[in-house]
């Protein structure tokens, strides 16, 4: 059985102020969202908040 949830995910970069929607899945405590970099460059610095 899978635990496997699909949600909204927003991402912001924290470096450019550049915004993401995407749908990601969401197992347990981690979110997949296959979402790699900003336009920026920046690979790590976001703020990410999501919606069921
Ligand atoms: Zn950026």
């Amino acid at each position: 059985m899978s635990l496997t949830t699909r949600v909204k995910v927003k991402i912001r970069c924290r470096l450019c102020g550049e915004k993401f929607v995407l749908r990601g899945k969401k197992e347990k405590d981690k979110i997949e969202t296959g979402f790699r970099q900003c336009i920026c460059s920046n690979e790590h610095d976001f703020e990410i908040e999501t919606e069921s």
